[in-house]
């Protein structure tokens, strides 16, 4: 593969809590019109929900379990964003997350601020009949926090559609209403969106191909790493392949990957994982644990897992010329310093994965108005959504020589930033 050549200057200030704020505040004081007390608001959050939440175990005892819902700004429209059910989940991670959802709704111009949620458990140690009462008892404890104008959850992490549901129908039967607009990733069937569950591998494959585009890479003959076999990774990878006859040489999940550099059938590997819930022993390829994956041999690497995945160490030994985040802030910022350096290609996830989000939105908008699209019609508006804002993302780094994240994040910044403006103090 030929060597990159977008500009790509190293990121200042780098000692940040972590790398999404590292990001944003590089980018931050580089714009003229947000000052200081400006600055102080972006850098805050308007609220921050911390639950306790008892849970009734089907055996009778009584647990509590830490959720979070974190409300970081809503100039440009009510808060948005998923929740994810996650042992790892922390305060300081949903505040992370809840600030890229500004970002990225921003970046791919949906009228919407940023939020995100959380709770504190490993969905894998309760029953289907837990699991309900835990999301019941988790929106219920919203109350009044999320509402279809308010505060739109969606899915993440270990969330799905039949979550949502429940949301939808306990915040409903809370509020005495209908609320088909409170909550979006519904089924279809129940007020979700046709091609919303495949969105945000869809907007990764749409990144991929403009990128690839520009750099006139023929996608056949490339070596494609994707870290993450959930619902971002497991779509980007069927899609990269069925839509651009993509060559997926390896995809992962937290127990280990499976790696043939010859290429790997994903919608085989896929059957496999529903039925042994585990990727080891698929045949033709080689089961690797999830660090020895992120080593293996690749030119183009989509990190669609957890964040931080990619440190210092994967950054400085892997051959990927290009990375592309499915994930929700998967490169530390050192890390991304590294890769920068090596003057490879990093596709933000506040452009890259907004697949999601934009048709969360489509998904709204079709609730609100009851009136529903077809596949290709969800489609045809996302690939427009998504392509336009590459392209403005491009042209900006071209411009200003500055890598797509910073691009990314300027142009978000910028459009929140004169929101604020508009709608006077106190945003
Ligand atoms: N959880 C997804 C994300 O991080 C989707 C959010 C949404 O649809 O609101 O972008």
């Amino acid at each position: 593969m030929p060597t990159m050549e977008l500009p790509i200057p190293k990121i200042e200030g780098a000692a940040c809590f972590d790398a999404e704020s590292c990001f944003f505040q590089s980018v931050a004081q580089k714009i003229s019109f947000i000052d200081e007390n400006l600055l102080k608001v972006l850098n805050s959050f308007r609220r921050q929900i911390s639950l306790d939440i008892p849970l009734r175990k089907d055996d009778g005892t009584l647990i509590t379990i830490k959720a979070y819902r974190v409300q970081h700004n809503n100039a440009r429209g009510p808060y948005k964003g998923g929740f994810r059910i996650h042992q790892a989940v922390t305060l300081e991670e949903v505040q992370m997350l809840a600030n890229l959802m500004t970002w990225k709704g921003a970046v791919v111009n949906i009228p919407y601020g940023g939020a995100k949620g959380g709770i504190s458990i490993d969905p894998r140690t309760l029953t289907k009949t837990e699991l309900e009462r835990l999301v019941r008892a988790f929106t219920y404890q919203l109350g009044d926090n999320i509402g279809p104008h308010t505060d739109i959850p969606a899915p993440d992490v270990n969330t799905n559609s039949q979550t949502m549901a429940w949301v939808y129908d306990e915040y409903s039967k809370s509020h005495s209403t209908d609320a088909l607009g409170v909550v979006t990733g519904k089924p279809i069937g129940l007020g979700g969106s046709e091609g919303r569950e495949e969105a945000t591998g869809r907007g990764v494959m749409y990144t991929l191909r403009e990128i690839a585009k520009d750099l006139k890479l023929d996608l056949s003959q490339t070596k494609i790493l994707i870290e993450g076999f959930g619902n971002v990774g497991y779509h980007a990878a069927r899609l990269i392949h069925d839509e651009l006859g993509g060559k997926i040489i390896g995809v992962s999940t937290s127990k280990g990957g499976i790696y043939n550099p010859k290429g790997i059938d994903v919608k085989a590997a896929h059957d496999y994982y529903a039925k042994y819930n585990s990727l080891k022993g698929f045949p033709n390829a080689d089961f690797m644990s999830p660090r020895e994956f992120l080593f293996a041999d690749c030119d183009i690497m989509i990190p669609s897992a957890l964040e931080g995945s990619i440190d210092n160490e994967v950054a400085d030994k892997t051959k990927a010329q290009i990375l592309i985040e499915g994930a929700n802030g998967p490169i530390t910022a050192s890390a991304n310093e590294i890769l920068l350096d090596k003057r490879r290609v990093v596709a933000p996830g506040i452009l890259a994965n907004a697949g999601g989000v934009v048709v969360s939105y489509f998904e709204w908008v079709q609730n609100l108005q009851q009136f529903y699209w077809t596949h290709e019609e969800v489609n045809n508006k996302l690939e427009r959504i998504i392509v336009d804002a590459y392209v403005k993302v491009r042209d900006l780094s071209r411009a200003k020589k500055i890598s797509l994240r910073q691009a990314a994040y300027t142009i978000g910044l910028e459009r929140v930033a004169q929101a604020c403006i508009l709608r006077g103090t106190g945003f």
